[in-house]
């Protein structure tokens, strides 16, 4: 290490507070600092190179490190106009939107802030003005579901269902009403398959029916659960959930913070699926971590509501976000989408995904220790269990164990968040779209022997 990173590592360590990190152990041993990163490789301040397989730790740079276009982009917008509040236009912020919404059939309008807790808080602000305006107050409970995750501010924590995220935090915002998950792997209901899917969207409807239909405003969920365990949706599933919507005059909002901008082989993950939402929301791959950039995007319908009564002087979205105006994040996002269309990352991200999912699976047949494996696209998870008959989850420190000896072996992985104590135990995956074959089998080898080392 240079006399310079040395310098680095001390700052750090007198003066960073890092994000979800314990800062105990740093007293005797030092943080890791991220140096450089290019392509699919980042390297620490010794040095030593990884292949990062979680895009930034939290699934975010979808077209890898290093992309100089994307810089130039930024250079270029700032340079002319770097900001200016949203209550106004700029050039990149109206053609991001323009070209976002040609990937969003149905969807209209893009309301612009900068981090993924963010845009669902505008979206439950715009779903609880809806509530005041059209329904006379009424219609402000907001359903979330367990496991999902939608952000660290308040309101999201309240739509938080990893209970141990929240522990020590309220209490928490009132009208927040948890629905059951939905994962196969860990059945509440004796059934399989689409049986399964539709049993977990009819729970959905009891807690609307139990809340009262005319209470509850909106639906919020993540298409592919992911810190809450990389969770899958049963067959048949979306179907009966925007049946149950549509039932109950139900407003559907997509968080696609993780799943958006290419991760799972579709623009969006909810476009898997055929659904309509009424919100979407987006963040970590919009830009791929060069610049802040989030949008919570909805329909004219949506939009039509806010304008309908020109001499009512509450009659729009009373909201601003100040870095909601900054250029660097659309002009940053236009060069990210480019790059995924001009280099096929849908299509690999479908091929290598499927590659990782049955690379996952040999290991499964190799490993007891594996439970179950799933994903969509480049992001996958393989859930680790010391008992496969009962489920029963492995440790912390095993979990924490496999994660470091994968680094030791250059690869760096994730791991699930607590949801409940002893379900922190599914192995994420999602490295940047651009992986290769070569890439995907270096990773699962590393993982194959990380399991050896630490299980036997
Ligand atoms: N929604 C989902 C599904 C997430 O995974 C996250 C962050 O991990 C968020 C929202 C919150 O995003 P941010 O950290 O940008 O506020």
């Amino acid at each position: 290490m240079s006399n310079d990173l040395s310098h680095v590592v001390s700052a750090d360590k007198a003066h960073v507070w890092h994000h979800l990190t314990q800062h105990k152990p740093y007293e005797v041993g030092e943080p890791r600092i991220i140096v450089e990163g290019q392509g699919i490789h980042v390297w620490d301040q010794h040095g030593t190179r990884f292949l990062d397989a979680v895009s930034g730790a939290v699934w975010t740079v979808n077209v890898g490190y290093g992309r100089t276009e994307i810089g130039d982009a930024i250079r270029d917008a700032v340079v002319k106009l770097n900001y200016f509040a949203g209550s106004a236009g700029t050039i990149p912020g109206a053609l991001f939107a323009e070209r976002l919404i040609e990937k969003m059939p149905g969807m209209s309008r893009v309301y612009y802030c900068n981090s993924g807790s963010e845009a669902n808080e505008k979206a439950f602000k715009m779903v609880r003005q809806i509530a005041h305006k059209k329904y006379g107050g009424k219609k402000t409970k907001i359903l979330y579901r367990d496991r999902d995750y939608h952000g660290g501010t308040m309101a999201t924590m309240s739509a938080g269902g990893q209970d141990q995220r929240n522990e020590q935090y309220g209490p928490m915002a009132p009208d927040f009403i948890r629905v059951p998950h939905c994962m196969e792997y860990r059945a509440q209901w004796d059934l399989t398959g689409e049986a399964y899917g539709k049993r977990a969207a009819a729970a959905i409807e009891e807690v609307i029916l139990r809340e009262g239909p005319e209470t509850v405003g909106a639906l919020c969920l993540e298409p592919v659960t992911a810190g809450g365990g990389v969770i899958t949706p049963p067959e048949g599933y979306w179907d009966a959930v925007q049946a149950i919507c549509k039932k109950y005059d139900i407003l559907l909002h997509i968080d696609e913070v993780v799943c958006g901008i290419g991760r799972t082989g579709e623009w969006f993950g909810y476009q898997h699926y055929g659904i309509k939402p009424d919100f979407v929301t987006m963040a970590k791959g919009l830009a791929s971590g060069y610049a802040a950039i989030a949008c919570c995007v909805t329909t004219e319908e949506v939009f039509e509501m806010f304008k309908d009564d020109p001499a009512d002087i509450l009659n729009h979205f009373r909201d601003i976000s100040t870095f909601g105006g900054c250029t660097a994040g659309p002009a940053a996002a236009l060069v990210n989408m480019d790059i995924i269309e001009r280099e096929g990352l849908l299509e690999n991200t479908t091929k290598m995904g499927a590659r990782l999912i049955a690379n996952l699976n040999a290991l499964m047949e190799k490993h007891a220790v594996i439970g179950d494996v799933r994903g969509k696209g480049l992001f996958c998870g393989a859930e680790l269990v010391s008992d496969r008959a009962a489920k029963t989850p492995v440790t912390e420190a095993q979990m924490g164990a496999v994660v470091a000896e994968c680094a030791k072996q250059g690869v760096i992985i994730g791991a699930s968040n607590r949801s409940v104590p002893g379900l922190n135990n599914v192995l994420c995956f999602a490295p940047a779209l651009i992986i290769t074959a070569d890439q995907i089998d270096e990773l699962t080898a590393a993982v194959d022997s990380a399991l050896i080392r630490v299980f036997g």
